[in-house]
């Protein structure tokens, strides 16, 4: 049975990686309570996660589309996490 083949091998590991570049670079963060991923709006922070995908990219992916998919998590990730009540 191969049903559950992945269409697109790799992305789903690159886009953990992405997300661990961004938390390193401290652009975003998890809510402790809910696990949500929240885009932390520090501009500086989005550079250097810009600037380590672009010098270290994971084995086998090209520089641009490592930089992309870091760009494309942050664009798919809210400053707020949606379970938390809002202030
Ligand atoms: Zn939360």
């Amino acid at each position: 049975m191969l049903m559950f083949r992945q269409r697109r091998p790799g992305i789903r590991t690159l886009r953990g990686w992405a997300i661990s570049v961004l938390q390193g670079a401290g652009a975003i963060r998890e809510c402790e309570i809910h696990g949500w991923m929240q885009d932390l709006a520090d501009p500086h922070a989005r550079e250097r996660a810009v600037a380590a995908a672009r010098q270290d990219p994971p084995a086998s992916v090209p520089r641009d589309e490592a930089v992309a998919e870091v760009k494309d998590v942050l664009d798919s990730i809210g400053d707020t996490c949606p379970e938390c009540p809002p202030d």
